[in-house]
């Protein structure tokens, strides 16, 4: 452990390899901008989810 180099990560929303750095408050990303995409995406996803199932309706608590 000689190396005081930090790991490099790729920044799961763009891809861009960057050094880990502890100071970097956005890691694993890049930017706080890929962490606010990364953070949208999600939130789509569970929306698009919820949505989904609001379709479906309430039959299935009925049988219930
Ligand atoms: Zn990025």
């Amino acid at each position: 452990m000689s190396s005081g180099k930090p790991p490099i990560v790729t920044c799961p929303t763009c891809g861009k390899e960057h050094a880990w750095n502890s100071s970097n408050r956005y890691r694993p990303f890049c930017s706080e901008r890929c962490k606010l995409i990364d953070l949208g995406k999600w939130a789509n996803e569970e929306y698009r989810v919820e949505q989904r199932e609001a379709d479906h309706g309430a039959p299935e608590d009925l049988q219930a």
